[in-house]
């Protein structure tokens, strides 16, 4: 999912030091006590184990829409696999929609209550005044044999008890009815589904997600995942085959996830030929149904019904729009191992960009994603468009953003590429490396986001995309109500979840790739990871673990910073000292007693901040005493050592970790000459001394600044102090005269 939202940062920072995570202590201790232990589930390596095992649930709908009343009817029949070691005596099904009913609007509360003045919708979102019928309404549920089968509902879970256990390896078919009340976009804070009403036309797009009712997840960590929906944590499913009808009004366009098995049905033939011509083309994006033809449609309603099949396999949900509104276009992707349709529905109202970047956007997303982790295994990639907001579901998403009367600006055209972008990699995290979102939203949210934003940074150059620096301000925020990225989904509030589980967990990854771990073995864990879980249902050990397997880096120590604390990145530059070692008139004079004892000795400065001026400090190197060499060791060469010492530079940095993450040290030196050399130092530098450290570097130019990190690799919050000598307050002051 994703919306935009104006995040407030209260500019005051609060750091501690020391956090009270359990399992805690030292930095460089290994993670384990902060996570399950690995078993013949999953495994120490981050891997399926020898015992994983999987539910799965088949479905046949048929449903049909009355576009009248909002209504819909549907009735399932579930095949649901009992693959457990367990006997289970009831099933969980999420029913998620009852979330809308009245009594649920918790919501409303985080515009902050009654205020002075409040506009109606937000007084809407707050107490609801104008009330209306929302959720599911459970008709029957039988067994395959016709009999009724015994439920319970609670808000937005339903339990169904079994006459009798349904035995491992076993499965259970049954049938559902129910009615859903589809309701109106515009009536919640965040609508992942529901109508939008085109009043100018007097038209609906329907879209149709999380309508019909479910399995929940049963797996080896959590048992059945039957955690309320409380419209954050998204969902937590299990895969299956789908095959779906839907009878909708006769002249409306059905976008849906999976391959259309009707086609001669429900398109005209000028459509169908349309479409095979848009299989074969692979540069070209070819409409199937035009602007004009879709405005045509939107004025002339027909009166009468029409059913679209499709059918989608190994998927964990199925998710439909439908109009009378929609132009269509597509083009045809080929990757490795799979050519995909890329396509798009949308009203008139998103002419003229969205003929311009949604296609085009699905079409990057597959490339990139597909590259970074497996081939987009799917026959198609839709993005449908939307007023507001936008929301993933297995092979289609719902994708807000359009024009102003026909105008764009540029930001918001970034703003709704991005979004298309990123809804369509949502078909990776989760819906087939399927983590469980309502418990970890950053599993999803946090790995799709950093392949979003390097889609953005690889195929959109021109646009933003984010960096490490653009957490800073987040994670300067109030300590009092920022929460680790290991928070449950539902646990964080509403103006921080975007930073905290999208971007912090994006950065992460990015510093990871960029400076922790580099590339090339990043990039293989992370492909690694995606594989290893395809069709699975991964934990964070698991991903952590992954990582850590693929890399031979001992990323412990950034997990536990990173993901469980609110700890930031503050390096200090805390003081540089200057050595050069200068030989003694004498010694100069009389060469022949170079390789003897003798005292070298230099001259020089350093103290904090001021600066290279007073020139290099002085000390003693006295020659090693025989004895400290032991009988067996060779000895230094000492005339060798100090000819190498000889004109050269010595600098010691003392660095200080003000902000409490550990981090890996980006030195950027600045020669007397005018290049530049930049050095990093490894996060370990810190495991003895977390707080302080002092490093000594041998350099043959002069250097005449030192800069912590100046290009941001990594969100230092304070810049100021990364940088020696230390920019004084005349010199401010010299500057702004000039100007
Ligand atoms: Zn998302």
């Amino acid at each position: 999912m994703r919306f935009l939202i104006v995040v407030s940062i209260l500019a005051t920072s609060i750091l501690s030091n020391a956090q009270d995570v359990p399992g805690y202590s030292g930095k460089f201790n290994a993670i384990d006590r902060l996570l399950a232990p690995p078993n013949a589930y999953r495994t120490a390596s981050g891997a399926p184990g020898e015992n994983y095992w999987q539910q799965r649930a088949d479905y046949k709908i048929k449903a049909s829409i009355d576009e009248n009343t909002n209504d819909l009817l549907g009735e399932e029949t579930i095949t649901y696999f009992n693959n457990s070691p367990h006997d289970l005596s009831f099933l969980w099904l999420n029913i998620e929609q009852n979330v809308n009913r009245k009594g649920n609007e918790d919501f409303g509360d985080v515009l902050g209550g009654v205020r002075d003045s409040i506009n109606s919708l937000q007084m809407q979102y707050l107490v609801r005044p104008i009330d209306f019928p929302a959720g599911t309404d459970i008709q029957s549920i039988k067994d395959v044999n016709g009999a009724d089968l015994p439920y319970i509902v609670n808000n937005t879970l339903l339990r169904i008890n079994l006459p009798e256990l349904l035995k491992s390896g076993e499965n259970i078919i049954f049938s559902i009815k129910w009615k859903n009340y589809i309701t109106d976009r515009a009536q919640f804070l965040l609508s992942r589904e529901g109508y939008e009403y085109f009043p100018e036309d007097d038209n609906k797009v329907f879209l149709l997600g999380h309508w019909f009712p479910r399995m929940a997840v049963y797996n080896d960590t959590e048992g059945w995942q039957n955690k309320q929906f409380r419209r954050l944590g998204e969902f937590a499913l299990e895969f299956g085959d789908y095959e779906v009808e839907l009878t909708v009004p006769k002249d409306h366009i059905v976008a849906g996830t999976g391959t259309l098995i009707n086609e001669s049905e429900v398109l005209t033939k000028i459509q169908r030929d349309r479409m095979e011509k848009a299989r074969k083309s692979f540069d070209e994006q070819l409409f199937i149904i035009t602007p004009e033809e879709a405005l045509k449609n939107e004025q002339t309603k027909k009166s009468g019904t029409k059913t679209w099949k499709f059918r989608a396999e190994n998927v964990r949900d199925v998710a439909f729009a439908s109009s009378r509104k929609f132009i269509w276009d597509a083009i045809a992707v080929e990757l490795p191992t799979n050519t995909v349709m890329a396509m798009s529905f949308y009203p008139n109202e998103g002419m003229p960009v969205w003929n311009e970047e949604s296609t085009n956007g699905v079409k990057q997303a597959l490339e990139v994603y597909s590259e970074a982790t497996f081939d987009y295994p799917y026959p198609v990639a839709i993005s449908v468009n939307t007023s507001n907001i936008g929301m993933e579901f297995p092979m289609i998403s719902f994708n807000g953003g359009r024009p102003v009367d026909g105008q764009i600006s540029e930001q918001a055209r970034r703003g709704m590429t991005s979004t298309i972008i990123h809804e369509v990699g949502h078909n990776w995290f989760p819906m087939i490396v399927s983590s469980d979102e309502r418990k970890w939203m950053w599993m999803d949210e946090g790995l799709n986001t950093f392949l979003h934003q390097r889609t953005l940074a690889e195929r959109y150059p021109q646009w933003s995309s984010t960096t490490p620096k653009d957490i800073i301000p987040f994670m300067m925020g109030d300590q009092k109500t920022l929460r680790p990225i290991m928070t449950n989904s539902d646990n964080d509030l509403l103006f921080q979840m975007g930073a905290n589980f999208y971007q912090k967990p994006t950065v992460g990854l990015q510093m990871l790739r960029e400076t922790i771990v580099g590339k090339e073995l990043f990039d293989a864990a992370f492909k690694e990871y995606a594989n290893r879980w395809k069709y699975k249902h991964p934990n964070p050990s698991d991903f952590f673990r992954t990582l850590e397997d693929g890399t031979a880096t001992d990323l412990d120590w950034f997990f536990k910073g990173w993901f469980f604390t609110t700890e930031t990145v503050d390096i200090e530059l805390a003081d540089v000292k200057w050595f050069q070692l200068k030989e003694e008139q004498a010694v100069v004079e009389n060469k022949q007693i170079k390789g003897n004892s003798k005292r070298i000795s230099g001259s020089g400065s350093g103290a904090k901040g001021e600066g290279f001026s007073d020139g290099p400090q002085p000390f003693t190197m006295v020659p090693t005493s025989s004895s400290t060499y032991r009988q067996f060791l060779s000895r230094l060469d000492e005339g060798q050592m100090r000819d190498q010492l000889s004109g050269k530079h010595i600098y010691e940095l003392k660095l200080q970790n003000k902000g409490g993450l550990v981090m890996p040290v980006i030195i950027e030196w600045t020669y007397a000459d005018g290049t530049k050399e930049v050095q990093q130092l490894p996060a370990e530098i810190w495991r003895l001394n977390e707080a302080e450290v002092t490093k000594t570097f041998l350099k043959t130019k002069e250097v005449v600044n030192v800069a912590i990190d100046p290009n941001q690799m990594l969100p230092d919050v304070n810049l100021e102090n990364n940088v020696f000598p230390r920019p004084k307050q005349n010199d401010k002051f010299e500057e702004m005269k000039k100007d």
